[in-house]
């Protein structure tokens, strides 16, 4: 059986009907399925034997490349030894060591770390934490919480509360939880169009935390939460000056910050947390995907101190403080993998590649600027967006096209609405680069 056949083979004989895709057109992709069977390194390797290129590092989140042999033996030498272990009211070595290498990287004083499974349950996490942050210090009160438009903060009920996307939040709008205010995002294509990293214009949004301040007053208000660059909404890049105004007006008013980092944690900007790149430090932050290159699910809170303490020592010394975990917190197998993906990130530098590799990405991804119906491209570190003028009455048509030419030429790239999103693994090569954004404009000079 050659390769074509095979694919063919394998998605005709393919029972799709049980598999109920995810945030997926499930009757357009069972009409015209994208088979991927094998990863390595860069690669995947599609049903039909075709290599490509992973442009997107998976979901944003294999930054140290695919099939990587240390996190394998990892995890099986840890399967073999005990596949798994309650983390209520019992502990196993792995996962306080999991805890320091993740405290290790994380912003000074942002060293208690809390485990959960997915992004989503990171972001419920955190926004549990600053409610009973508040509560043990005596502000009970404080129980609103402020999201932005465009954020993803996940699909729990929490984060599509906080988070800013319309198609998300619409089919549940009346069960949102209660007490939630919203930022303006910060994409301005008038004021900010094919800004290379940040862009100049936009501190001033920041502002629009005073007049929710104002609104509801302070002692009302519990936490904001921000991706410090929104990425499943098209690659939002903070400008200059706006992170730094967010912390000051959280600190003059007691509010807890949380920076939603799932995406841009891990060396995906260029350093180990968007914190740490632009100096400012949240209360929180959220972790997830990279946190042990994706390899088995797992995700955390890194907390500071302060939190950690008050919530600690709000209760009896046996009593239970917070009442919160899951039955995977800290799993064997995902705290082996993410011990050994942070000593890849060590070990290899990843996190400084990316740094050096920026100049060279950013420079890419501008070269499509002129290229038919590109109308913004924008980037930082490993990280980039190229926004598509929409077709007439058929938005995100265009976008999807795009992708399928890209994907069927050999590069995957993520697209969401008429953007395509760019975030490869952080041992992308410049070569690759170079092929990855080659093929984007050979995609779109194709295209209607
Ligand atoms: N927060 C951010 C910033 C994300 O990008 C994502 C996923 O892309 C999530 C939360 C949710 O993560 P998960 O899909 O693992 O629940």
């Amino acid at each position: 059986m050659n390769a074509i056949t095979e694919h063919m083979s394998l998605s005709t004989e393919l029972d799709m009907s049980n598999y109920w895709m995810p945030f997926t057109a499930n009757r357009q992709y069972k009409a015209q399925p994208r088979l991927l069977k094998g990863a390595k390194g860069m690669y995947y390797t599609t049903a039909d034997d075709r290599k490509v290129i992973d442009a997107s590092a998976g979901l944003w989140c294999v930054n140290a490349g695919h099939g990587r042999d240390e996190i394998i033996e990892a995890v099986h030498k840890q399967m073999m030894e005990m596949d798994y272990a309650p983390s209520f009211q019992m502990g196993h070595p792995i996962a306080f060591e999991a805890a320091s290498k993740v405290a290790a990287v994380m912003p000074a004083g942002l060293d208690r770390i809390f485990f959960a499974n997915s992004g989503s349950e990171a972001v419920d996490t955190a926004l549990k934490i600053a409610l009973a942050y508040h509560r043990a210090r005596g502000e009970g009160t404080r129980t609103r919480l402020i999201g932005r438009e465009r954020g993803y903060n996940g699909v729990g009920f929490g984060g599509i509360s906080v988070g800013g996307i319309p198609a998300n939040r619409k089919a549940f709008s009346a069960n949102l939880i209660p007490g939630v205010d919203h930022l303006p995002h910060t994409l301005n294509l008038e004021h900010a169009a094919f800004s290379k990293g940040q862009p100049a214009w936009g501190e001033h949004l920041a502002d629009e935390l005073e007049r929710i301040v104002a609104l509801h007053d302070a002692s009302n208000i519990a936490a904001v939460i921000v991706e410090p660059v929104a990425g499943s909404t098209g690659v939002l890049i903070p400008p200059q000056g706006y992170l730094q105004k967010l912390r000051d007006i959280c600190t003059k008013h007691g509010i807890l910050l949380i920076f939603d980092e799932v995406i841009t944690g891990f060396g995906r900007l260029g350093a180990a947390t968007a914190s740490e790149l632009f100096g400012v430090t949240p209360d929180l932050i959220t972790l997830a995907k990279a946190i042990n290159n994706a390899s088995i699910p797992m995700s955390a809170v890194a907390a500071s101190q302060k939190i950690h303490d008050t919530v600690i020592n709000s209760g009896a010394a046996n009593s239970i403080e917070l009442f919160h975990g899951y039955t995977y917190s800290a799993h064997p197998a995902a705290a082996a993998a993410c011990i050994a993906t942070q000593d890849i990130y060590q070990r290899e530098g990843l996190f400084g590649r990316a740094a050096l590799l920026a100049p060279k990405f950013e420079a890419a991804i501008h070269s499509l600027r002129g290229e038919p119906f590109v109308k913004d491209i924008r980037n930082l570190g490993l990280m980039g967006a190229v926004e598509l003028d929409s077709r007439e009455g058929a938005p995100g048509a265009r976008a999807y096209e795009a992708f399928l030419k890209c994907f069927e030429n050999g590069v995957l790239p993520r697209f969401t609405g008429d953007i395509l999103a760019f975030s490869p693994p952080l041992i992308v090569s410049e070569a690759q680069i170079d092929e990855i954004f080659s093929t984007v404009r050979m995609a779109l000079r194709s295209i209607k």
